[in-house]
């Protein structure tokens, strides 16, 4: 269920039906300023929309000062053990601090810490993760993890209501994939505010992408979170920020830059692809509209799947196509392809976000394409092979009597 509750960080609305936000936390030592403003920099114009460094020394809290004054985006101060620390953060001007209020030093300083946040308007996410739940919820945890991380969570909110502090976002986090979604779909049921999504330690690009995507992609996709953080063992924060869009743009939450869509490739792929894709989607990083870019191994099916692309590649071993919403626009030497699909792309937006077809150009497309799908018109491609079992399927839904034409192996 969505939270109802909103919070605004640093005028990012988090929760009560605002877009998903995309945070991440700088690698460096939040004191050094020079680094922590290049990585912040560096997040933002990869997309995110919030950014937390760790405060663990009283030189961290007075390097907020600088750095939420020149912070392209809201920064949240991550605080944990020192409530003196949080206070500082609070006066430095921190947009959002995060607290565990069960390792701050008790009630009453959590109190001290919320009348401050109050008398500023300041926000705060409060969390509990699986590793350090209070001592009265141990047996629990034994027992039953996801009821425990809830019971915690839901014990830190009475908390802060009981401090009449309900400025807040709530976070459960744990190594745990299935308990991550458990506990999360009860929480949500459970508290009417924003929740913070993420997979702790997730492991590193590979394996912790995978882990996030699968954790918090299900949560989304059931419209649970309202914030999210990738946790990946790399120094490179904006790897965080890439993987946290992609989540949200597979799930059509949210649109930033091209869509780069590419066929995995089978014995038929002539050219070197795997190069051509990475070199394609690097150069996609310049552009911030939502275009669709096709990217295909081979021009034996013609343009087929990938059509209804706004800008897409055929290869083959001499001479390709770069084609547009279905249309060829030229036909390319190969090693050409990807500068002229630049080129193309260029001149659309040049153009007024119109596609500009050379008329004799794109017929020298037209015949190569009409050659090679000819030459292997007989040819069962992966596309042609899918092409006729939905064939087969609508056959067989408007008469079910209708017999199997074909078996795929
Ligand atoms: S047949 Fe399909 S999968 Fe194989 S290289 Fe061509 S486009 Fe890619």
């Amino acid at each position: 269920m969505a939270s109802e509750r909103q919070i605004n960080v640093g005028g990012v609305l988090i929760g009560g039906g605002a877009p998903v936000a995309v945070q991440t936390m700088t690698k460096t030592e939040t004191a050094n300023l020079d680094a922590t403003m290049r990585q912040i920099r560096t997040v933002a114009e990869a997309g995110a929309d919030l950014v937390r460094v760790a405060v663990p020394r009283v030189q961290d809290a007075e390097a907020l000062k600088t750095i939420v004054r020149d912070s392209p985006i809201p920064v949240i101060a991550d605080i944990h053990f020192n409530h003196t620390l949080a206070l500082k953060a609070l006066d430095a001007g921190a947009h959002c601090i995060r607290l565990n209020p069960g390792n701050i030093g008790g009630p009453d300083k959590v109190a001290e810490v919320a009348a401050r946040a109050n008398e500023l308007g300041t926000p705060m996410r409060i969390g509990v993760n699986s590793g350090s739940l209070p001592k009265h919820l141990h047996a629990l945890e034994r027992e039953n993890p996801v009821e425990a991380l809830v019971t915690a969570a839901v014990e830190f909110v009475e908390l802060m209501e009981r401090l009449d502090f309900e400025n807040f976002k709530v976070s459960i986090k744990s190594t745990n994939v299935p308990n991550t979604i458990a506990s999360n779909r009860l929480l949500s049921e459970r508290i009417p505010y924003p929740l913070h999504l993420g997979i702790t330690e997730a492991g590193t690009k590979w394996s912790g992408s995978l882990k996030s995507a699968v954790g918090l992609g299900t949560l989304l996709a059931d419209g649970i979170g309202d914030t999210i953080r990738i946790s990946l063992s790399t120094f490179h924060a904006e790897e965080e920020v890439k993987v946290g869009w992609e989540i949200l743009k597979a799930l059509q939450l949210r649109e930033r830059g091209p869509v780069l869509i590419a066929c995995p490739t089978c014995g038929r792929l002539q050219f070197d692809m795997d190069t051509v894709v990475g070199q394609i989607e690097k150069r996609l990083e310049a552009y911030t509209d939502p275009i669709e870019v096709a990217v295909l191994g081979c021009a034996v099916n013609g343009i087929g799947e990938a059509s209804h692309a706004d800008f897409g590649i055929a290869g083959a071993k001499d001479m390709g196509v770069v084609y547009s919403k279905g249309r060829p626009l030229r036909k390319v030497p190969t090693e050409e392809l990807v500068d002229v699909l630049f080129q193309e792309i260029d001149k659309y937006y040049a153009a007024g976000k119109t596609i500009v077809v050379d008329e004799a150009e794109a017929a020298e497309g037209a015949a190569l394409l009409a050659e090679i799908e000819a030459a292997n018109a007989h040819d069962l491609t992966p596309e042609r092979l899918a092409a006729m079992e939905a064939e087969q399927a609508r056959a067989e839904a408007e008469s079910p009597t209708a017999g199997r034409r074909f078996t795929r192996a």
